[in-house]
C-alpha cells in the first residue's frame, strides 16, 4: 500500500473534502470536552517541518497531533543543521530514519511536499508550499462555512485582495468550487495571477459591486513579504479601495460571514473593528482548525495497526 498523503485539495475531491468535514464535526466535540484529549495515534509521532514563519498552523496541528495522543516533535530551521546548509532531502530523510509517522510541511518553494514525500515512508501533509497551496487552510474554510451557513452549494464567495501571491487563495478556490459554491475573485488588476484559465471562477475590480451578493466574503493578507516589485501605488490607496472598511462592510446582507486566514494586518486589508464584528468568524476559523486538522492526521494515521 503507498503511503498515504495530504498534499493538494485536488487529491481529496469533492467527497474526500466532505469526508474530512465529517469527521471533523466528531473532533470538535472531542475539543470541547473538560479533557479534549482520545488516545486514537497513542504510539505515533507527528513531526512539523517548517522552512517558514507560521503561528497558527504550526500550533494548530501540533495541538491536534497532542489532543490524538501522538508524540511531536518539533523543527526548526532556526537552530538545525538546515542551518548551516543541510539540503532538504538529507534532513527528511535524517528525519524520517528516526522512525516517524506523518510529516507537515512547509516551505517557501512551491512543490516541496511532494519532493519530501517522494523521499519519505512517512505521510507528508502539506502545510503551505510557496504561493501554491495551504489544503488544511481550505479544509478549515470549508467546514467553518459549512458550520454557520450550511452547505456551500450555491453560495456566492468573494475572495478578496492578494490572490496572486496567495496558496489560501488557490487551495480555496479549489475547495469552494469543488464543493460547488460560486467564487468572485475580487483585487486589484496587479494583485490578480496573470491568468486565470482554468479557474472555475469570476473576477472583478469592482469590490462594492461584489459585497451585496455575496455569502462570504473572504479577505487575504497583503502578502508584503512575496512582492518582489511595487504593485500598489500606496497601502492608503489600497485601503480606500479594496480594504473591507466600516463603510464597505455595510454593504454585505445581514447573514454573510467575514473571514481571514490571519494573520491580519489591521487597518490595510480589513479595519480594526471590522475584524471584531459579529460577522467575523476569524476566531471559529482558527478554534475549527484544530477539529480539522486532527480529522486530517486520524484519517491519514489512524487506521493503522497501533493506531
Ligand atoms: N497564514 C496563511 C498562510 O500561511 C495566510 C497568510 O500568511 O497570509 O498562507
Amino acid at each position: 500500500m503507498t503511503t498515504p498523503h495530504l498534499l493538494s485539495v485536488a487529491d481529496l475531491g469533492a467527497d474526500g473534502i466532505s469526508e474530512v468535514l465529517d469527521v471533523s464535526d466528531s473532533f470538535v466535540e472531542v475539543s470541547e470536552r473538560a479533557i479534549p484529549k482520545v488516545p486514537a495515534l497513542r504510539g505515533k509521532t507527528v513531526v512539523s517541518l517548517f522552512y517558514e514563519d507560521s503561528t497558527r498552523t504550526r500550533l494548530s496541528f501540533e495541538t491536534a497531533a497532542r489532543r490524538l495522543s501522538a508524540d511531536v516533535m518539533n523543527f526548526s530551521v532556526k537552530g538545525s543543521s538546515a542551518a548551516k546548509g543541510e539540503s532538504l532531502r538529507d534532513t527528511v530523510q535524517t528525519i524520517d530514519a528516526m522512525g516517524v509517522d506523518a510529516i507537515v510541511v512547509r516551505h517557501s518553494s512551491a512543490g516541496a511536499p511532494w519532493q519530501v514525500a517522494s523521499w519519505v515512508g512517512a505521510s507528508v501533509i502539506n502545510g503551505g508550499d510557496g504561493w501554491h497551496e495551504h489544503p488544511t487552510q481550505a479544509l478549515l474554510d470549508c467546514y467553518t462555512i459549512r458550520k454557520a451557513r450550511g452547505p456551500l452549494d450555491g453560495l456566492r464567495i468573494a475572495i478578496l485582495g492578494d490572490i496572486k501571491h496567495s496558496r489560501v487563495a488557490r487551495s480555496n478556490v479549489l475547495a469552494f468550487t469543488l464543493l460547488g459554491a460560486e467564487v468572485t475573485l475580487v483585487a486589484p488588476p496587479t494583485l490578480m495571477p496573470p491568468s486565470l484559465e482554468g479557474w472555475p471562477v469570476a473576477a472583478s475590480y469592482d469590490l462594492d459591486d461584489v459585497l451585496p451578493k455575496a455569502d462570504v466574503v473572504y479577505v487575504l493578507r497583503l502578502q508584503q513579504e512575496r512582492q518582489s516589485e511595487a504593485l500598489l501605488p500606496s497601502l492608503r490607496e489600497y485601503t480606500a479601495t479594496y480594504g473591507l472598511t466600516r463603510e464597505r462592510a455595510r454593504l454585505l446582507g445581514e447573514d454573510a460571514l467575514i473571514m481571514h486566514p490571519g494573520p491580519m494586518n489591521r487597518g490595510v486589508e480589513i479595519a480594526a473593528e471590522v475584524a471584531d464584528f459579529p460577522a467575523s468568524v476569524v476566531t471559529r476559523q482558527v478554534a475549527n482548525g484544530v477539529a480539522v486538522r486532527m480529522a486530517v492526521l486520524f484519517m491519514l494515521l489512524g487506521s493503522e495497526p497501533n493506531g
